[in-house]
């Protein structure tokens, strides 16, 4: 069966063609892309021939840092991100506890400690009283810092007399007793231990969280923090057919997802450069130069593995937020570059948030990819440095500075951490403008074919997956979009409402919602 898609706005993001009326699709492949005539004429025995109207046709968004396996079992877990008071959590969580397989942990997602009346984490003594017969972990929306009952401290084996581990915090009262509250590779262990029992049943939840992707546009991922055993999970996946979506995997730890991948693991791999909500950063403290947060490798550890990395033929993610901790990983790039020139192409930096024009020009120079969230724009939320400014130099999320120094950006969600929908942080990077209608540093907007590109092609590109999708091509996965509207000649207010009407993914139509 060939499907001939005609009578159509087609942006390919291909510059031989970049707009057509028409392609065809057969075996999962677009076969040709053209004028509506043309298109006709590839009528085979048997055909479907779709009149589109005029609508606009674009590639299947591309998200090379979206963590879909921790989407994929949230429905799980209760979402705790609405919660406006301790004691709405604790319900929360029993209610789950009710409800939980005997013996499961509970997981609480996306709690906002700003949110919460009196703006403090909740501790080890009110997750108790919740639910005192199980572990629980609540995990903060940043998935960088997570409150712990006692059950599950012991099972971790988090005692007064545990160390803090490099760039992690376990949080103490005054007596010395952890408060139940952990920072970033503090999680580590009780994060992993939470959600292993859940994660048998992933297979039972991939279709439905494929479709949830599918009808925001998404038809191609990467899952930006993959363990050894949630590996083995994919391939269940994928052997029962349930994986609607091409998944890419990116490696972490088996010990948590802030450490690094065995040397044996497959695949590409993920170095954790600093933290989360507490990245590494320069700032101002009383006027004073200081560093805060967590860094969590030195320029010549990073620079000897990315070496190795590359010389065995890995590509390698670098996340890093604050400034200091994207100079730590680009001064460390650039090392590695002079040692293998060709290594340039096997890693892409991740995030780096809070930019200098310094950086930039440093990246550029590069020529790596950078992987940006125009997602956390549209939420409008911060990673603020505590108790500081940063240095004033700082940009933040400086989207068109760094295009036009020539640095190579590609957009993501970070999804559950940033709003997953493509159509959202389209919408962000053109206005600069959030949810509730804040707008930060309009002089950093972007053009809507600069975003679209960035979601698409540039995406596909910094994923190293170009080769197969990010544009309409002949010879490409068939993966595409029917819009109920061209993002390109709407007003730049009108994106954020533009609908996808119709998900193909690898020439297969998924059934959107209404
Ligand atoms: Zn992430």
């Amino acid at each position: 069966m060939i499907h001939l898609l005609v009578n159509a706005t087609v942006l390919t993001m291909d510059d031989s063609l970049p707009v057509a009326q028409a392609l065809a699709v057969k075996d999962g492949r677009i076969v040709e892309v053209g004028g509506t005539d043309e298109i006709l004429w590839l009528r085979e025995d048997e055909y479907e021939v779709i009149d589109l109207a005029g609508r606009t046709v674009v590639p299947g968004f591309v998200d090379p840092h979206n963590h879909f396996s921790i989407a994929a079992l949230e429905v799980f877990w209760p979402d705790c991100r609405t919660a406006d008071c301790v004691e709405e959590l604790q319900r929360r969580l029993a209610l789950a506890a009710g409800d939980a397989p005997a013996g499961e942990w509970i997981r609480g997602v996306g709690y906002d400690h700003t949110r919460l009346a009196g703006r403090r984490h909740p501790t080890r003594a009110d997750l108790d009283a919740a639910v005192p017969d199980r572990p629980v972990l609540l995990v903060h929306y940043s998935h960088h810092q997570a409150v712990a009952n006692s059950m599950a401290l012991a099972a971790a084996g988090i005692t007064r007399a545990t160390p803090d581990p490099p760039g992690g915090e376990i949080a103490r009262d005054k007596a010395g007793e952890p408060t139940g509250l952990l920072f970033e590779r503090a999680i580590g262990a009780v994060e992993t231990a939470s959600r292993a029992g859940w994660e048998a049943r992933f297979v039972d939840v991939a279709r439905a969280a494929t479709l949830r992707y599918a009808a925001l546009g998404l038809t191609t991922i990467q899952d930006a923090a993959v363990t050894p055993a949630m590996t083995r999970r994919y391939a269940q996946a994928r052997e029962a057919g349930v994986l609607g979506l091409a998944v890419d995997e990116i490696m972490v730890g088996s010990r948590g997802w802030f450490e690094r991948p065995d040397d044996a693991a497959p695949g590409a791999l993920k170095l954790f450069v600093d933290g989360g909500y507490r990245c590494a950063m320069r700032v101002l403290r009383d006027g004073a130069p200081q560093t805060s947060g967590f860094l969590f490798y030195e320029r010549a550890e990073l620079a000897a593995l990315l070496l190795g990395a590359w010389r065995a033929g890995r590509r390698v993610v670098c996340h890093a937020i604050g400034n200091l901790g994207i100079e730590t990983a680009v001064s460390a790039i650039e090392e590695a570059v002079r040692a293998m020139p060709e290594g340039r192409a096997q890693v892409r930096l991740d995030h780096a948030i809070f930019l200098t024009r310094e950086l930039i020009a440093r990246v550029a120079e590069l020529q790596i990819w950078v992987v940006a969230q125009p997602s956390f724009l549209w939420d409008a939320r911060r990673t603020p440095p505590r108790g500081s400014t940063p240095d004033p130099l700082v940009l933040l999320r400086p989207f068109g500075s760094a295009l036009r120094a020539g640095v190579r950006q590609a957009f993501s969600s970070d999804f559950p951490c940033g709003t997953n929908a493509p159509l959202l942080g389209i919408a962000a990077a053109v206005t600069r403008t959030s949810r509730t209608g804040q707008l930060a540093a309009p002089e950093e907007a972007l053009t809507a074919a600069e975003a679209l590109e960035a979601y698409t092609l540039g995406a596909a590109r910094a994923a190293g997956l170009d080769g197969q999708c990010g544009s309409l091509e002949p010879g490409k996965r068939a993966d595409l979009l029917v819009l109920s509207a061209d993002p390109l000649t709407c007003a730049p207010s009108e994106i954020a409402s533009i609908r996808v009407l119709e998900t193909w993914a690898r020439g297969v139509r998924l059934p959107n919602p209404p």
